[in-house]
């Protein structure tokens, strides 16, 4: 689950990281007063589950409470569009007001699980700021990486270091270690998956800030955060993953044409390359889970249905737990509901009932293709390409 960068503040600052001086506001009424309370110039944040907000015209520097309340009322009726969303971008539905600060230098801090070190890694950066990507990409030497130990946790040492490499004084090197000391006991008293201050910013009168703020938490683990799970933003997910996730369902939206319905997230994965090599392009992953029952299949066609640009469904099962005839009759629950006959489901299912399961399908007034193997669904989705 993604934090807004106000939401990610509220905690560093119960964590003693200090940050910036700010309100957030959901009107531009409130987003001038805030202005008007913290003192011009202010520096006008849109609040999206996406980065890339400065170079897309999401942050301003304002210099009045008129200005804030123009800038702040066109934001807000809005969709942000960044590099990191898609074409349609995320609506602001709030501004954070922040104090302007003086900045002298720009760093990139962040925290991450690193399947690789299989642990928590600190990276930072002394060329922070809005190209990170760009220097990790042209020149990777710039990019500090220190693998912490799971048992140990974060070494003060290993703190000091990264400070050390960032080219601060002796004094900024202390508060810098401290500060990351803290942002480890953020990343794991919550769960995180990543952390990411950038800028982390040195003012001009010498103060080490989080600039901005990024924070997501394990959704595996949000059944033991309350607080942060009360305020999650759903406006900035896609409707229908958050629709599948009420219904324990793995579903991840993509941009192709070809409906995946599986079961066992390899499988699922299997199933996608199998459609891209077949020269189509998977519109989803979908993975049902072992114990689904008709409803759940049901609404898993469902779902994958109510994207417009699926134009064939990919159906592999291999019934284990899930049993093919409960499978088959969720596929034809759903489609007698919305009597979408006409859809392409192209079937492959062996396991557990599969010989009930498809008879079920045969017997159905389903538009209904079986394959044997992955290569022939290849062939028969290949002219969906
Ligand atoms: P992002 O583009 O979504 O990562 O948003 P950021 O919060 O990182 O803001 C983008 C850039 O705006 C930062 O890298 C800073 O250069 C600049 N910026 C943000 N806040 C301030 C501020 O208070 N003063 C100044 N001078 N620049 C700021
Ligand atoms: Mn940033």
């Amino acid at each position: 689950m993604k934090l807004h960068e106000y939401q990610a503040k509220d905690i560093f600052l119960k964590y003693g990281i200090p940050v910036p001086k700010g309100k957030v506001a959901t009107t531009s009424s409130q987003a001038a007063t805030a202005t008007f309370d913290i003192g011009e110039p202010v520096v006008v944040k849109a609040q999206v589950h996406a980065g890339g907000r400065g170079k897309a015209g999401g942050v301003k520097l304002v210099k009045s409470p008129g200005e804030a309340e123009s800038f702040a009322s066109n934001l807000l009726k809005s969709n942000l569009v960044t590099y990191q969303t898609g074409p349609e971008g995320v609506p602001v539905n709030s501004v954070l007001i922040e104090e302007a600060i003086n900045i002298s230098e720009e760093f990139y801090l962040g925290m991450v699980i690193d399947g690789s070190s299989k642990g928590v890694v600190a990276i930072a950066s002394k060329e922070g700021g809005v190209n990170i990507e760009e220097v990790a990409e042209k020149t990777p030497e710039k990019i500090i990486t220190i693998p912490i130990d799971p048992v140990l946790g974060l070494q003060p040492f290993q703190g000091r270091k990264i400070a050390y490499e960032l080219g601060l004084n002796q004094e900024n090197i202390r508060k810098t270690a401290d500060l990351i000391q803290k942002l480890y006991a953020v990343f794991i008293d919550n769960d995180a998956t990543l952390i990411e201050i950038n800028p982390l910013v040195l003012t001009s009168d010498n103060q080490i800030l989080a600039a901005d703020a990024k924070l997501d938490i394990d959704d595996d683990s949000i059944f033991r955060h309350q607080e942060i799970k009360n305020i999650s933003d759903i406006s900035q997910e896609d409707t229908l993953e958050v629709e599948a996730r009420d219904f324990d369902i793995n579903y991840v939206k993509l941009d192709g044409n070809i409906g995946c319905i599986v079961n066992g997230a390899g499988l699922a994965m299997a199933t996608m390359d199998v459609a891209s090599s077949a020269g189509a392009s998977p519109a989803n992953f979908l993975d049902i889970g072992g114990g689904a029952t008709e409803e759940k299949v049901a609404k898993a066609l469902s779902l994958v249905l109510s994207d417009n640009n699926v134009k064939a469904v990919l159906v592999n099962l291999f019934g284990g737990i899930l049993r093919c005839d409960i499978a088959a009759r969720g596929f034809v629950m759903c489609i007698e509901e919305s009597q979408n006959f006409n859809i392409p489901l192209i079937v492959r299912m062996l396991g557990t009932n599969a010989k009930e399961g498809i008879e079920i399908l045969k017997n159905s007034n389903l538009n209904v293709t079986f394959v044997d193997t992955l290569e022939e669904a290849a062939s028969k989705i290949s002219k969906y390409s």
